[in-house]
């Protein structure tokens, strides 16, 4: 996963490097998929997105997490002049995993906004649509 820092000038130009260092220290600060759901072989998380104001066309996302990977399931928000934005799955991830569901899905809204240079603050409001989907190891027969 890489976090890109937007560089485009101007008086968000700190608020951006912020942001985008905030989301490291997170991925940082997560544990391993292998330490906090050790029956967890592969989980995936597929999105799309729907942009309801028209602003920017996003591609489809596909996450495969492994064991050794981060259980880390936040996304940026792919506008990247989106402030305070992005798609927070950890509830629903975790929610899934310790029920043992095999798949989940739904939609999510980004928070953030965006801040024009000559007009009032945009709401955000990219639309997620996500499922995921859980492999698990077979139980251990011993
Ligand atoms: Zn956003």
């Amino acid at each position: 996963m890489r976090f890109s820092t937007p560089d485009r000038g101007g008086r968000n130009t700190d608020t951006f490097k912020r942001q985008s260092e905030q989301w490291r220290h997170a991925y940082a600060q997560a544990g391993t998929m292998g330490e906090l759901f050790p029956k967890v072989e592969e989980l995936l998380i597929a999105s799309t997105f729907v942009d309801p104001i028209s602003l920017g066309h996003y591609s489809p996302r596909q996450h495969i997490i492994f064991p050794a990977a981060k259980a880390f399931f936040a996304f940026a928000c792919p506008r990247t002049l989106c402030l305070h934005g992005g798609f927070r799955l950890e509830e629903v991830v975790i929610k899934a995993l310790k029920a043992g569901k095999v798949s989940a899905s739904g939609t999510l809204e980004c928070p953030g906004h965006m801040e024009p240079p000559e007009s009032q603050p945009v709401p955000c409001s990219l639309r997620m649509d996500y499922r995921i989907d859980v492999r698990y190891a077979p139980s251990k027969k011993r």
